[in-house]
């Protein structure tokens, strides 16, 4: 949200279009989830081609060409913010506490499979159950609402300080406007 909020115009679409598209882009590689549904094993593809930076480059490209063919522009601004988006997921898991095989992330999917995470782990993890009927179950645990709780205190200033800004740049464009 942060990212979006400084990256969008002075005069940006409302706070809740910022929160739905951060959610959407920024969430777009866990899509991998609904795959393992569909077998019954939802952890069975997760981490996988979703969490490289391919992806969400072909995101980006295909975001703005949907956007070129509404809006008849190039929207170069809006598909950088959904790449920035869609590699700020890629960024916190890379610095998340893993404990699946293989550990990490293959970053650089298709020109290498190899998994990549940071050398030190900046995020805790996330318990998830291994059936589909457990996974939800698993997921509105005591220990993800402690994770849930410290990403918020870790993220909370940067939103706080992006909308700050915002809001005296749009105070300041507003005055010269005047
Ligand atoms: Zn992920």
């Amino acid at each position: 949200m942060a990212l979006a909020r400084l990256s969008l115009p002075t005069n940006p679409p409302s706070m809740a279009w910022i929160a739905l598209y951060s959610l959407i882009f920024a969430n777009l590689p866990d899509v991998d989830y609904l795959f393992g549904f569909i077998v019954g094993r939802p952890n069975a593809f997760h981490r996988d081609w979703t969490h490289s930076l391919v992806f969400a480059l072909g995101i980006a490209v295909l975001f703005m060409w949907i956007r070129f063919l509404k809006s008849s522009t190039v929207e170069i601004r809006s598909s950088l913010l959904v790449f920035g988006l869609i590699s700020s997921h890629l960024v916190v898991d890379y610095f998340a506490l893993d404990m699946s095989d293989p550990v990490g992330i293959p970053l650089f999917w298709p020109f290498s499979s190899e998994h990549y995470i940071a050398p030190i782990i900046l995020f805790r993890d996330v318990h998830k159950g291994v059936t589909n009927a457990a996974f939800f179950r698993v997921l509105f645990s005591s220990h993800n609402l402690i994770t849930l709780l410290s990403e918020l205190m870790i993220f909370g200033p940067f939103v706080a300080i992006s909308y700050w800004i915002l809001n005296r740049k749009t105070q300041r464009f507003n005055a010269e406007s005047k």
